[in-house]
């Protein structure tokens, strides 16, 4: 297929563009660069350097077979400080996208939605049947765009899919993880073991959970991507499916500063800070649903597999 990847230059834009380009897709990204990087986009691939805004129908008047649509303002606290930037850059930009692709008859959609659409759980581990209670405007503008897809799926025959990722980490080779502001824990406990920071904050050791850390749902970055091919290949004219991808294993904050500390080696020295605003004890996603329907499955569910991936990758942008 011919497919854009918007957001291509970015995290989990580039490692799905570079699969699907190893799985034989034809791929063009467009991405302004805002948080992107030039050199995240994989070898061969076309970049159109532009805002969707300023570009996305000219760009789909080549004629596209897909969208894979990632480009979005991502920060949860900037989203409660600026929320404008959230509702224009994420909201009012897909619906451009959404318009461009019906004006030139564009088929498929899947779009990079989040587990900050359902908010704090009643549950866990969280099915898509669960309420979408959002408890930030970054999670709130995903939501709208899904709602959104939903109505123009049905009322224009789109087949879309929306895939709601917990924590995406690990890295592809060359393709990781690189935020000019590093809000995630494995990040940040990597720049410790860097050398780039001092010590991590453990935000709150008094949660009701095993350890008293917060516990969350960790994914791979590749079995995140394997789920967009899926996706792609699964999506059906007329109807907007959503999926929850997670591994299933929750993993403590305690737990991935040990698995930091083994896989590199440094003593990652952490103190304990006060509870984060918003957060929730535990956030786990029940990907049943994505298993049966999508015939997918993480394979890269290892704790320390996963940092060695992000550490491999660390290391090689210092090399850089
Ligand atoms: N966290 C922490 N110290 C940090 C960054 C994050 O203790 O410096 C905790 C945070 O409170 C949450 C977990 O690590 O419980 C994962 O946070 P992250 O921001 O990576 O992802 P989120 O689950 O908020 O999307």
């Amino acid at each position: 297929m011919k497919l854009l990847v918007t957001g291509g230059a970015g995290y989990v834009g580039s490692v799905c563009a570079a699969r699907l380009v190893e799985s034989g897709h034809e791929v063009v990204v467009l991405d302004d660069l805002s948080t992107g990087h030039a050199d995240a986009v994989p070898d061969g691939v076309r970049l159109v350097e532009a805002g969707i805004d300023d570009a996305i129908g000219e760009v789909l008047a080549e004629g596209f077979d897909g969208v894979l649509h990632f480009a979005a303002k991502s920060l949860v606290g900037e989203s409660m400080q600026d929320p404008a930037k959230y509702w224009q850059g994420n909201v009012v930009t897909s619906l451009r996208l959404l318009d461009a692709m019906r004006a030139h008859g564009t088929p498929r959609l899947v779009f990079s939605s989040t587990a900050a659409t359902y908010g704090e759980p009643e549950q866990v581990p969280i099915a898509e049947t669960a309420p979408t209670r959002p408890t930030n405007p970054y999670g709130a503008t995903k939501l709208a765009i899904d709602h959104a897809i939903t109505s123009y799926a049905a009322a224009h025959g789109l087949a879309a899919v929306s895939l709601r990722y917990f924590n995406v980490a690990g890295a592809y080779g060359r393709f990781g993880e690189r935020h000019g502001v590093e809000t995630h824990l494995i990040p940040i406990v990597l720049q410790v073991a860097s050398g780039r920071r001092e010590r991590v904050q453990v935000y709150g050791d008094d949660w009701p959970t095993d350890d008293g850390t917060c516990v969350r749902d960790y994914i791979h970055v590749v079995d995140l991507a394997d789920a967009h091919l899926r996706a792609l290949a699964h999506a059906t004219t007329g109807e907007h499916r959503v999926y929850n991808l997670g591994n299933g294993l929750g993993f403590s904050v305690k737990q991935v500063i040990d698995a930091c500390r083994e896989v590199t080696g440094h003593p990652i020295p952490a103190d304990v800070a006060p509870r984060r605003a918003g957060d929730p004890a535990v956030l786990v996603a029940s990907s049943e649903k994505a298993r049966t329907e999508l015939g997918w499955k993480p394979e890269r569910v290892d704790l320390a597999g996963i940092v060695r991936d992000a550490w491999d990758f660390t290391r090689s942008q210092q090399g850089a």
